[in-house]
């Protein structure tokens, strides 16, 4: 708990909002319009919503991601959008049993005008939810409280996203703009198909709002960046009985290494190793041959990064530990090692988004009431790193998220809605 706490920097709502004097205070008659459309509609938000958590898009699950999309693609067409797919290749996968993942296509929806500021906006379509998990409809109980796979993580951000562009059609607002839609569908893995579009996309618009959720009502203002590593040992294999002299253990092996790599966690500079995933051997009896490692590495600064990845890539060259003179080329032990998201720095015209974000949401419902820093990284992170000043905490507010836990409220999804119909037509018509 105080470890949570202490990690939550939460900043006035007079000291952020300072930085948006220009921002009116007011809602005008088109905003209101805005947002009598989003309550005229409250029932049918919700019921998309159900639909959409109950359509398993666990990021491995191509059909039901492809089902998503062609949903979404329809949905953005008849919003006057021009939409295209965008395949990624398969990212091949070192572990003990090898092959790759596949990843399924993403979504670019466009309208273009003579409109000056140029929009992107942001949503994955994928869950950490797989086909067969348990949790795979949404509840929604009399107090509001919604629980379902996703719900914030992002199904609900998604229909907000769609339905604040509904509520701008109704009334015109898209004409002549210039915005664009990206949905993705591997942002729960790290993007790691997706990366090249999002920064393509990026370097092309002005300004970046991703409609991930947030957390306590507390908008992020910066996050870290995130890295993760894969060892793959090679040892042999050989009865643990008759022939434990004939064998080299893969798993003791991956152990030194794994200990010497998360002796890189330093609180002080913000730097994180985690071996999330840890497997080696298939039998009690046999001395084993294969042993591989997922791990998860955070960071506070792009140098912090590469330091950790040149630790990383050190410790697993360095000459193994276990040894049999029999088979002097063993073990052998191969990493992998990609810096996934960049660190998001503090960035002035986020402060000004957010601070806009705050002064509409204490109008309209559900105020975000201050700031995070995150450890957590989203698509925004990736956006920012190529220079799109970028807002990612738009969404629902929740909590539980990637657990059986999940939960949003109706509350939020309104509220939020209307925030985001609003904030988009002032950002588009700038
Ligand atoms: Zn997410």
């Amino acid at each position: 708990m105080f470890k949570r706490l202490s990690s939550i920097a939460v900043v006035s709502l007079s000291l952020i909002a300072s930085s948006a004097l220009a921002q009116p205070e007011t809602l005008s008659e088109q905003e209101l319009r805005l947002i009598s459309w989003v309550d005229k509609n409250q029932d049918q938000i919700l019921t998309e919503l159900k639909s959409h958590v109950e359509i398993n898009t666990g990021t491995a699950n191509i059909e039901g991601l492809n089902l998503y999309r062609d949903l979404l693609s329809a949905d953005l067409a008849a919003l006057g959008f021009s939409t295209e797919t965008h395949s990624s290749s398969d990212i091949k996968v070192l572990s003990c049993k090898g092959g790759s993942i596949q990843i399924a296509d993403h979504l670019v929806a466009k309208r273009s005008g003579s409109a000056k500021n140029r929009v992107l906006m942001n949503g994955h379509m994928d869950t950490v939810f797989s086909k067969d998990d348990e949790f795979q409809t949404l509840n929604i109980a009399d107090d509001g409280v919604l629980k379902g796979p996703g719900v914030a993580d992002m199904k609900g951000g998604i229909v907000i996203m769609i339905n604040a562009l509904r509520a701008l059609h109704a009334q015109g607002l898209l004409d002549d703009t210039n915005l664009t839609v990206l949905f993705n569908s591997d942002e729960e893995i790290g993007s790691l198909g997706s990366r090249q579009l999002i920064e393509e996309l990026a370097r092309q618009h002005d300004i970046g709002l991703v409609f991930e959720g947030s957390y306590n009502n507390l908008a992020t203002r910066a996050r870290k960046g995130l890295g993760q590593v894969r060892l793959r040992v090679t040892g042999r294999e050989s009865h643990a009985g008759g022939a434990h002299e004939e064998g080299v253990s893969a798993t003791l092996e991956l152990a030194h290494k794994v200990i010497e790599i998360e002796k890189l966690t330093d609180y002080s500079r913000k730097v994180t190793v985690n071996t999330g995933v840890l497997s080696g051997g298939e039998k009690r009896n046999t001395v084993p041959g294969c042993a591989d490692a997922y791990i998860d590495m955070r960071f506070p600064s792009l140098e912090a990064g590469q330091q950790l990845e040149q630790s990383v890539k050190r410790i697993a060259a360095a000459k193994p530990v276990v040894k049999n003179a029999k088979y002097p080329d063993l073990p052998i032990v191969e990493s992998w090692a990609v810096l996934h998201r960049p660190v998001k720095p503090e960035n002035a015209k986020v402060d000004e988004i957010i601070a806009q974000a705050m002064a509409l949401s204490a109008l309209i419902g559900e105020p975000i009431v201050g700031t995070r820093y995150s450890g957590g990284g989203t698509d925004g992170s990736i956006a920012q790193g190529v220079g799109l000043p970028t807002m990612d905490s738009l969404g629902m507010d929740g909590k539980g998220a990637h657990s059986s836990r999940e939960e949003s409220t109706v509350q939020s999804l309104i509220a939020r809605t209307k925030l985001a119909a609003v904030m988009l037509a002032r950002q588009l018509h700038q």
